[in-house]
């Protein structure tokens, strides 16, 4: 059995448990427990702060984890990842009030930061050459400047509103960061096998998700070109409709270049285009 550990009840638990069951892996939650079993797939899940997922997966307590890279990377331990996952994107800023005047990172040089990522930051500091004052806290950054704690906070930004209402402004992106799947690197042949078992449902899941199944209907003699916009996985499906002269096609296409696409097929003569959601896709 593979041991999971993931973030107990944060930003991070939500969309970890999602992922797993759009895996088609089944298990019951409880917000009391801290451990549950798969009924269906050979794996364990641990419930932990997000914080202690990397040393528990490095010590192999836990065979794999979700965190944040933030965290990851903050703690050193960058050569345990082994996926990007897509979700949980954020960015950890540098954030000044909004009446400072700032030009750039040199404004900061000699002054009080305040921030639960040291380590990244000082990195960021350095390879810049501006020394500043790092004031490690662990919670409620944001608030550090109005009470007179730091000059400067860095922390963890997705929206910004959160510094705007804080009367800061970002100034600086010190970091991009997104969920990662951490593995120990010393698992045996059998976890291993899980392992690749589970990736292979990841990736199905997240071609999935960049993947639109689109259908539409067009005159017979534009088939062709219609065929040449549509990317597909191989060729797109053509299927003769009750009414002389139309076809009907199907397709696959990406996300990111469907709203152009649909504005080529138009164009082409297409009609009663239906873009839906795809669940899973092996390729
Ligand atoms: P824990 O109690 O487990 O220690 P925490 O308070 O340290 O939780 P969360 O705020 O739940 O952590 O954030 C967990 C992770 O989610 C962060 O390390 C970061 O990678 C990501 N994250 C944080 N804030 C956001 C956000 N606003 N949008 C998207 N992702 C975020
Ligand atoms: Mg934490």
């Amino acid at each position: 059995m593979l041991r999971l550990a993931i973030q107990k009840s944060g930003r991070l638990s939500e969309d970890s448990l999602k992922l797993i069951r759009e895996c088609g892996i089944s298990f019951i939650t409880s917000s009391l427990k801290l451990k549950t079993e798969s009924t269906n797939f050979p794996l364990e899940i641990l419930y932990l702060r997000d914080d202690d997922i990397p040393g528990y997966v490095a010590d192999g307590v836990a065979d794999i984890g979700i965190v944040g890279e933030n965290v990851l990377v903050e703690e050193g331990m960058q050569a345990l990842a082994v996926e990007q996952l897509g979700f949980s994107k954020c960015r950890l800023s540098l954030a000044v009030p909004k009446s400072d005047e700032y030009q750039d990172i040199t404004d900061l040089q000699g002054k009080n930061i305040a921030t639960s990522y040291p380590n990244l930051l000082q990195a960021y500091l350095n390879e810049r050459g501006v020394q500043a004052h790092i004031h490690t806290i662990s919670g409620s950054v944001e608030i550090a400047p109005s009470i007179g704690l730091a000059d400067a906070i860095c922390d963890i930004v997705s929206s910004g509103s959160t510094l705007i209402s804080n009367g800061l402004k970002e100034v600086e992106r010190v970091f991009q960061s997104q969920a990662v799947l951490i593995a120990n690197g010393g698992l045996n042949a059998e976890k291993q096998a899980i392992l690749d078992k589970l990736l292979f449902r990841i990736h199905a899941v997240q071609r999935a998700q960049k993947a639109k199944y689109i259908l539409l209907n067009a005159p017979t003699d534009k088939v062709d070109i219609i065929t040449d916009l549509l990317p597909g996985i191989k060729s797109p499906t053509i299927l003769p409709l009750a009414e002389e002269g139309w076809s009907s096609l199907h397709s696959v296409v990406n996300e990111d270049d469907f709203w152009e696409i649909i504005e080529k097929l138009k164009e082409a003569g297409a009609q009663g285009i239906l873009v839906v959601p795809i669940e899973k896709m092996i390729v």
